[in-house]
């Protein structure tokens, strides 16, 4: 049994799966967050979906094909506001190096890879800890207005398939089959791909929940705790300067999400990290809330029935770290939910309406492992499934803490394979 002692920087979702692993593995964990309490960053209320099977990296050539209609401003998913911001030009010249065809895929199946062992290390933590957060093998069901892209999306499929996640393409009968609220949609579309390993639940619930078991076990936490550096001599990091004093531990862990680049930064380390934002509303659901998840792959936007709740979130706006809440952007999904299901939720009666940032890297993989100093470990740059990718990512950052054999191949994950040592 292992006696040290580590700070882990941030109790959002990673954060949290990380003091999980850690503490079970015999570590004395303290938990430090800048906000008020835990999970109410990113990890707040994004789009509930446990989405194993479709862990696409962002950067694509179907992407770098669509860039001049989002840069001119014509698809609403996006919105770009240009800026000469360093860390944007950098990360964007890695970012269309991943786009190349080969790099997608290989991109993709590490992920997927990761995805399917966080499935598995969730269902066993959930065997262990019994937690309520509206979980449900709900399966996911990504529906396509677009012959083409559908045609283009079975190829994918058929390569999962091989990879170990087994998916269908459905036509559109069958896709009413599957899922009858599909009948509310106005106009009948191609088709879909049915991802039954997929899943839903509330992350934020999730979060607090088990930290609530966490902190009967002995798990440290201080809230309003901003650390502004690390203080690091020769090749180990010392100490820690927080906004409530110094705090030292044997190791180190950085669980800060978008808000990471700074803290790096002041040892040195260029984070190839950056902030998209995204948008959520939850809304009463009525009888007629589709039960499979549902992603509207024209709009980008995906839909989450959480109980009594429908969670509604999309949008991909590069816009640095304006965290404003546009209603605008509220607009556009609400326009969306109206047009695609308008009787699956109360749309006058909005319970919570959230904007968060992914914090996503060139290739869309999360960075696991240790780099910076001997003492300090990143578990950062999630993006868009940092909720599906938490336990897993967790369980292969106790096995390098650890100095055990990684779960998985983590190729792909690794400081190194993000240019970080
Ligand atoms: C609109 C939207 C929808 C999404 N939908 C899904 C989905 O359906 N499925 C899915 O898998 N993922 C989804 N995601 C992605 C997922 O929410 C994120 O990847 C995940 O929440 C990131 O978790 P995190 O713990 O890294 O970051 P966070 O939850 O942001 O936690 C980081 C914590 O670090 C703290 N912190 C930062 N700096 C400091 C500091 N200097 N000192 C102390 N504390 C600090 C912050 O206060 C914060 O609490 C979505 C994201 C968005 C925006």
């Amino acid at each position: 049994m292992k006696t040290d002692s580590i700070a882990i920087v941030g109790a959002g979702i990673i954060g949290i799966t990380s003091a999980y692993l850690l503490s079970r593995a015999g570590y004395r964990v303290m938990l430090l967050d800048a906000g008020r309490g835990p999970a109410l960053g990113t990890s707040f209320a994004n789009g509930a979906q446990l989405s194993y099977s479709y862990t696409d990296a962002m950067a694509s050539p179907g992407l770098v094909a669509k860039m001049p209609g989002i840069l001119l401003g014509r698809d609403p998913a996006f919105r770009v506001r240009m800026s000469a911001e360093r860390q944007l030009l950098r990360w964007g010249s890695r970012f269309l190096m991943h786009a190349q065809a080969a790099r997608e895929e290989q991109n993709t199946r590490n992920i997927l890879r990761l995805s399917l062992h966080s499935r598995e290390v969730l269902h066993r933590a959930q065997d262990e800890c019994g937690i309520e957060f509206g979980h449900r093998l709900s399966g996911k069901l990504h529906i396509y207005g677009n012959r083409q892209d559908l045609d283009k999306a079975a190829i994918r499929v058929q390569q999962k398939g091989e990879w170990g996640c087994p998916q269908q393409v459905l036509d559109w009968q069958q896709c009413l089959a599957l899922e009858p609220g599909l009948a509310q949609l106005a106009t009948p579309m191609a088709g879909g791909v049915y991802s039954s390993l997929d899943e839903v639940g509330d992350c934020q619930h999730f979060a607090v929940r088990l930290l609530a078991q966490l902190r009967q076990q002995g798990v440290e936490e201080h809230y309003q705790c901003r650390v502004q550096r690390l203080r690091k001599e020769g090749n180990r990091i010392t100490g820690l300067d927080t906004s409530q004093g110094p705090l030292t531990a044997d190791a180190y862990l950085l669980a800060t999400g978008p808000d990471s680049l700074a803290l790096a930064r002041g040892i040195g380390m260029a984070l190839p990290i950056y902030p998209i934002k995204g948008y959520s509303i939850t809304v009463p659901a009525t009888g007629q809330a589709p039960d499979v998840c549902i992603t509207d792959v024209d709009n980008k936007v995906v839909f989450a029935r959480l109980g009594d709740r429908l969670r509604v979130a999309g949008c991909a706006d590069i816009v640095g770290y304006d965290r404003e809440l546009d209603e605008q952007r509220i607009a556009h999904l609400l326009r969306v939910c109206r047009q695609r299901f308008p009787e699956a939720g109360d749309y006058d009666r909005i319970l919570d309406r959230w904007t968060g940032f992914r914090p996503v890297t060139p290739s869309s993989a999360p960075i696991i492992g240790r780099a910076g100093a001997d003492n300090l470990y990143l578990n950062l740059g999630h993006g868009m499934l940092g909720w599906t990718l938490a336990m897993g990512s967790a369980s292969l950052l106790a096995a390098r803490l650890g100095g055990y054999p990684a779960p998985i191949d983590d190729t792909g994950l690794r400081p190194i394979d993000h240019g970080l040592r």
